[in-house]
């Protein structure tokens, strides 16, 4: 069973079969994106869920979830630090804190932040984004203006106007789109990812993402072997 972190919903979910890890580790499937909606949508038993319904943070909680049922939540990657040295470094998956939704979001439907923007003073509503907003995600990430982009892509209007050009975007005062992308973050649902990792040469500890898209992620065993590795 795996709970939906938006809409608190519990579905049934199966295993990773092979060819579904296949598709995962796929650079060119990885790259459109159409990999995940595949897998994550095949490994859904329960009718009715649309992974492209569901919010980004549920589609990211649910691919963590599928990896700890498949291979386990030991999750073992490695860390260059600082200093040179390089080390494995253990994370437990099924102990990553998940936030769910308060009040809950339905299914289907949308989540609409209201704020006010400080230095305008004017009322800004975003949305959360979903499974079906990331081929646009996709390319504003390839975009180097990605911050005023992905503003523009969660917003539904700013007093009352509904469509908005990418000028009025990189006119707007940079306080305010830290300020929105802020708490549009803050409203997001999911998994926190963010790992503390201690180097046993030196003893720092640094913040950082967890490595999704280290191929130890969906091959923890295989992916070891040389003869993969020279695919
Ligand atoms: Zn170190």
């Amino acid at each position: 069973m795996f709970r939906i972190p938006s809409c608190g919903d519990e579905i049934e979910v199966r295993k990773l079969k092979v060819k579904e890890q296949s598709l995962l580790v796929d650079r060119k499937r990885q790259r459109d994106g159409s990999a995940l909606n595949e897998v994550l949508q095949s490994c859904i038993l329960t009718p009715g869920y649309d992974v492209k319904e569901l919010l980004v943070g549920d589609r990211l909680a649910l691919l963590i979830h599928l990896r700890a049922v498949t291979y386990g939540s030991e999750f073992v990657f490695r860390v260059t630090c600082d200093c040179g040295e390089s080390f494995m470094w253990k994370e437990d998956l099924s102990a990553l804190p998940v936030k769910y939704l308060d009040p809950p979001l339905p299914y289907g439907e949308d989540r609409i932040i209201e704020r006010v923007l400080p230095s305008l003073g004017k009322k800004i509503k975003v949305r959360l984004l979903k499974g079906k907003d990331e081929p646009r995600m996709r390319a504003i990430r390839n975009n180097e203006n990605s911050l005023s982009g992905l503003l523009r892509l969660i917003t539904v209007e700013v007093e009352g106007e509904k469509v908005l050009s990418a000028k009025w975007f990189d006119d707007l005062d940079a306080d305010d789109m830290d300020y929105i992308i802020g708490e549009w973050r803050a409203s997001d649902c999911g998994v926190d990812t963010t790992v503390q990792v201690e180097c046993p040469a030196c003893g720092r500890t640094q913040e950082m993402e967890l490595p999704i898209g280290d191929p130890a992620f969906f091959m923890p065993k295989a992916s070891k072997k040389s003869f993969l590795q020279a695919v």
